[in-house]
C-alpha cells in the first residue's frame, strides 16, 4: 500500500501533458486505500484538512503524525477536522502534542470540539500573543479555564502548555519523547503571531510551514533537509497587499523548497480550490503549479484530506 501511496511522489517540470499525467496517477490512488496506509508505515503523515479559510469541500488546516500506527502528534485544528480526525480512526486520547500555529480560525477552531468528552492528557504548544490574539495560554484558559467558554470540557485538567515566542531567532523545542522531538520557531504571516514546526523522530523528519509570506529565510534553515515539507499555497502569484503580508506566492515556496532541500514538497491549505472532480482535474490550480515549479524541480505531492504520505529518509 506504501508502494502505491508512494506514487503520488512525482519528479517531473510541469507542462500540460505533465500535469494530466501527474492528475491521472493520482486517479490511481482510491482515497480508502491510502487512508489505509496510514497505520502500515513507521512514521506517516496523515492530511486531515488541505483547505482553508474558504469553504470549498475542504477541511482547514490540520495534519495528524503516525507513529508505528497511533496518532501521537497533531498538527493545527482547523474547522472541518474533528471530522477528518475520527474519519482516520484516530483517538484523541493517543494523542500526546496538539501543535498550534497560530489562532486564525482555519488553524484551531476545532479544538473544543475535539477534546469535549475525551481525555485531555497532552501538551498543547502554540505562539505568543500580541495586541490583536492571546498567547497560548490564554486561548486554553479562554476555552477550557475557569471562567472559560467551554469550561464544561475540561476545566483545563490535563493541558499543558508551550509557548514558543515568535520574536525568538532560535527555534523553540515543545516536545520531546524517545525518538520524537519537535521544535517551534517564529515565521512571519502579516501581524499575526505564527510559528512553524519541525518534527523529527528517528532518522526521518517533517517541517510544517504554517501560514507565512516566506520572507525570513530562517525558516528554510529551519526545515533544512527534511523529508517532508508542507507548505500552505492560498494565494495567487499575483498576489499584493493584503494577501502577501499574509502568505507566500506559490514561486516563493518552491524556492522554499528548494533552498531547504526537502525531499518532498506537499501543497495544502489550498484556498478556493476544490477537491478533485470526477476527473482528476483540479480547477483553477494550475496556474499557482506552474509558478512553483519555476523555482522547484523536486518530488511534490498535492494534498487532499486524509491522503496519507509514508515519511522516509530521502
Ligand atoms: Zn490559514
Amino acid at each position: 500500500m506504501i508502494a502505491i501511496s508512494r506514487m503520488l511522489v512525482l519528479n517531473c517540470r510541469f507542462s500540460a501533458t505533465g500535469m494530466f499525467a501527474f492528475l491521472a496517477m493520482l486517479m490511481l490512488v482510491p482515497a480508502q486505500a491510502a487512508q489505509a496506509a496510514c497505520k502500515d508505515g513507521p512514521v506517516v503523515l496523515q492530511v486531515l484538512g488541505s483547505g482553508g479559510p474558504f469553504g470549498a469541500g475542504r477541511a482547514s488546516a490540520g495534519y495528524l503524525v503516525w507513529i508505528d500506527g497511533v496518532g501521537r502528534i497533531m498538527v493545527d485544528a482547523g474547522g472541518g477536522t474533528f471530522a477528518r480526525f475520527h474519519e482516520a480512526g484516530a483517538q484523541v486520547g493517543d494523542l500526546e502534542l496538539l501543535a498550534l500555529s497560530h489562532f486564525h480560525p482555519d488553524h484551531s477552531s476545532e479544538v473544543p470540539a475535539l477534546l469535549w468528552v475525551q481525555p485531555t492528557d497532552m501538551t498543547v504548544s502554540g505562539p505568543t500573543g500580541n495586541e490583536g490574539y492571546p498567547s497560548t495560554n490564554e486561548y486554553v484558559t479562554g476555552l477550557f479555564g475557569p471562567e472559560g467558554v467551554f469550561r464544561a470540557v475540561t476545566d483545563g485538567k490535563g493541558l499543558q502548555t508551550v509557548t514558543v515566542d515568535v520574536t525568538r531567532s532560535e527555534a523553540t523545542e515543545v516536545f520531546t519523547n524517545g525518538p520524537i522531538r519537535v521544535r517551534g520557531l517564529g515565521v512571519p504571516h502579516g501581524n499575526v503571531p505564527a510559528i512553524g514546526y519541525r518534527i523529527d523522530i528517528g532518522d526521518v523528519s517533517i517541517a510544517f510551514s504554517s501560514d507565512q509570506n516566506g520572507s525570513d529565510p530562517a525558516f528554510a534553515e529551519f526545515a533544512s533537509g527534511v523529508d517532508v515539507l508542507v507548505v500552505h499555497v492560498a494565494v495567487p502569484e499575483s498576489a499584493g497587499g493584503f494577501g502577501a503580508a499574509l502568505h507566500a506566492k506559490p514561486s516563493v515556496w518552491g524556492q522554499m523548497a528548494t533552498d531547504a532541500g526537502v525531499g518532498t514538497l506537499v501543497l495544502s491549505h489550498l484556498s478556493r480550490i476544490a477537491p478533485r472532480n470526477a476527473d482528476g482535474d483540479l480547477p483553477g490550480f494550475g496556474e499557482k503549479l506552474a509558478h512553483l515549479r519555476s523555482t522547484y524541480e523536486g518530488p511534490m505531492i498535492i494534498a487532499e484530506d486524509l491522503m496519507c504520505v509514508p515519511v522516509e529518509a530521502k
